[in-house]
């Protein structure tokens, strides 16, 4: 690696993780040791909290009723239309209702060797730990899990693990879990807890004296920039899968909140770490502005395949069996189509290399419910995947009962995100960051259905208790609204938004945003080389320097101006880009999601490198035109072994 793109600093290390005990007791133990606020004294704290999905709202509802003052931030016109609400699949638990053998140590082996061996133990302890509590708390609040006929909650299979501990509301759990929330948080508002400030968006953070104190927003519909003050401030602003442009995420995710907080010193760890979900609808065209996800669940009962021969372009009922190739089943006996995610999405990608792929481009596998309906009845796939089947039906105008699913991988998922320790706290004190916007728990690969596990486990009872700890300090001094540091942030964001109205370009935002996706997903996408990423990073400063001087943002800043949004937006994914491609190229290995093509073992799986790799990168932002500054965090098995990923 040649030193121009980096430059190594000083190591970083979690220091809150109580490492004196056993991991079992780590988590009852920080929460013994973590400094409390006496009730009577929440009411003189607030917390900023940014984001509404299921990490953000169930902070905002948890810290509110707890008794602190909190003022809660979203772009969306309400709540309940944060990405958290089209989660599908489902959400992991280790309750054991199934009885086939799982533990918290099962589900946190799993996460951890799911990860690939990319995460830290600590955290990865505390997830599992803490998932069966979360059950508990939304079914209180009345979230309609699927029941079986004795009327316990129904559980299914995600990929990579062998016992099934996947709760669900059909195919939208993460839209009941999210109504869960929401509810929790509107009566909150209700009784004047949370002060809200929807269609507001985050553009900066206020750092005063070393610590997060507040940020900078514009309202999107009048455009009034303003700055808001809080004793601490929490990012749950989600993943930046759309710097692909083409994902499954909601059209108006992105990184500019946890981008803005790394431009002001906070870390970005691991930002290559990329999920590439191998269910979604096939693209098919260039208009096209977003993909659909089929969710994960579908392989409990769906078969992938592809044609034994290249070309074969026959009606797929009329392929006979043995002319088949069920190649997941072939390749992983053990774990057959429940292999995790980054798994099953190469081996869609290297069997439509071999010119075996099916539909119109030929990048397409068919995932087939055949077996399933013959064994269970239409109606029974139906009762748990009906919604699924209807949306694959609109899109695509084929029936899924009748004739294989078409799929093909898309971005999905960002492991990557701020760094944040043990208590979910940045580098920078007093900033906490939860749900997807961070990095900590899920290593280079998430398994289904931890997402929303992870999002609720650190809103609903993480958070509020680590931020206790800080908040033990407070209040902080008040800080003026002239204070240089406000003053500072606010003229930033102002000359920003300036400076974009003022270009006036020729090309549209939009168009930048195209390319720039398009790139990524050819060279830092499912599979990464040097090469590739080496002409990726000589590109983007030129899409960088063109955005700035050629761009057009049309429309004014005091009203409504989707294209001034977009475009900020889009600023920042170059800048991220460029971030990504540097973290892929200097860790020269394949870890989970990050497949380099340099870097595998004989049969095609991602071949680690632990003696050079087993590190969290967490990146520091330095000026233009200076490399940023790589801080390694030392990554330590003890519980589980380090071993190369089995699914076979
Ligand atoms: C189609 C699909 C299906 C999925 N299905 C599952 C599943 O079945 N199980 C699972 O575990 N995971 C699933 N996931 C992943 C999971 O949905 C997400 O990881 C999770 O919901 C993220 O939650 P979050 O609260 O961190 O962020 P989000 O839900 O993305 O919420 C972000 C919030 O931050 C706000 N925000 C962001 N930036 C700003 C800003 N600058 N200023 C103000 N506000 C801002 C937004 O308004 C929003 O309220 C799925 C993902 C997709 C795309």
């Amino acid at each position: 690696m040649t030193l121009e793109l980096f430059t190594v600093g000083e190591p970083i290390a979690d220091t809150k993780a109580p490492t004196d005990v056993p991991v079992p007791q780590m988590w009852e133990e920080r929460k013994f040791r973590a400094r409390l606020v006496n009730p009577a004294n929440r009411r003189r704290l607030s917390v900023i909290v940014v984001g509404t999905g299921l990490a953000g709202g169930s902070a905002a509802a948890t810290l509110a009723e707890a008794g602190y003052r909190v003022k809660n931030f979203w772009f969306q016109d309400s709540p309940r239309r944060a990405h958290s609400v089209a989660a599908q699949g489902g959400i992991n638990a280790a309750k054991n209702y199934r009885n086939d053998g799982d533990s918290v140590h099962r589900l946190f082996y799993d996460t951890v060797k799911g990860g690939d061996f990319r995460s830290r133990e600590t955290n990865s302890y505390r997830l599992a730990e803490v998932s069966a509590a979360i059950i508990d708390q939304a079914v209180a609040q009345g979230v309609p899990f699927a029941r079986e006929y004795g009327g316990l909650l129904d559980n299914r299979s995600f990929g990579g693990a062998q016992v099934s501990r996947t709760f669900y509301a059909r195919g939208q759990t993460g839209q009941q879990l999210l109504y869960g929330a929401y509810q929790a948080l509107e009566r909150q508002i209700g009784l004047g807890n949370v002060e809200t400030h929807g269609r507001t968006e985050m553009l900066d953070l206020v750092v005063v004296d070393g610590r997060a104190r507040g940020i900078v927003v514009r309202d999107l519909i009048t455009g009034q920039i303003s700055t808001h003050l809080a004793d601490a401030v929490v990012l749950a602003s989600g993943g930046y899968s759309n710097v692909f442009y083409l994902s499954t995420n909601a059209k108006g995710s992105n990184v500019t909140a946890a981008w803005r907080a790394h431009k002001r010193g906070a870390l970005f760890a691991n930002p290559c770490y990329t999920q590439i979900h191998p269910t979604c609808i096939p693209v098919s065209g260039d208009y096209q502005s977003k993909l659909t996800l089929m969710s994960e669940s579908l392989r409990n009962d769906g078969r992938v395949w592809v044609p034994k021969e290249r070309g074969d372009d026959r009606d797929p009922r009329q392929i006979p069996e043995e002319e088949r190739d069920y190649f997941l089943e072939r390749k992983y006996p053990a774990f057959g189509n429940l292999v995790p995610r980054d798994i099953a999405s190469r081996q869609a990608k290297n069997v439509c290399d071999e010119g075996r792929g099916v539909g119109p481009n030929g990048l397409g596998v068919y995932l087939d419910f055949t077996d399933a309906i013959e064994r269970l009845g239409r109606s029974a796939i139906e009762a748990k995947y009906g919604n699924l089947f209807d949306m694959y039906n609109r899109i695509t105008g084929e029936d899924a009962y009748e004739t294989g699913m078409r799929i093909y991988p898309a971005v999905h998922y960002t492991m990557g995100g701020l760094w944040v320790d043990y208590d979910l706290e940045s580098n920078i004190p007093g900033l906490f960051v939860i749900g997807e916007a961070n990095f900590s728990d899920q290593g280079a690969n998430r398994l289904g259905a931890s997402a929303l596990m992870q999002g609720l486990a650190d809103g609903y009872f993480v958070l509020p208790n680590t931020l206790a700890n800080y908040l033990a300090d407070g209040p902080f001094p008040k800080v003026a609204a002239d204070h240089p540091a406000v003053v500072e942030a606010e003229t930033a964001v102002r000359t920003q938004t300036e400076k974009l109205l003022s270009i006036n370009g020729t090309r549209t935002v939009a168009s930048f945003h195209r390319e720039l996706g398009r790139l990524m997903w050819d060279l830092c996408g499912m599979e990464r080389s040097e090469e590739g990423l080496r002409k990726a990073l000589d590109r983007i400063p030129e899409i960088k320097q063109e955005f700035w001087t050629n761009v057009k943002v049309s429309g004014e800043q005091g009203v409504f101006n989707q294209n001034l949004e977009h475009a900020g937006r889009v600023a920042d994914f170059i800048e991220l880009a460029e971030l990504m491609c540097v973290d892929a190229l200097h860790r020269n290995e394949s870890c989970g999601g990050h497949f380099r093509a340099e870097s595998q073992t004989p049969e095609g799986e991602a071949l680690r490198d632990d003696e050079n790799f087993a590190y969290v990168a967490a990146w520091e932002y330095t000026p233009d035109g200076t490399p940023p500054v790589l801080h390694r965090e030392a990554l330590e098995y003890e519980y589980i072994h380090l071993a190369q990923r089995s699914y076979k």
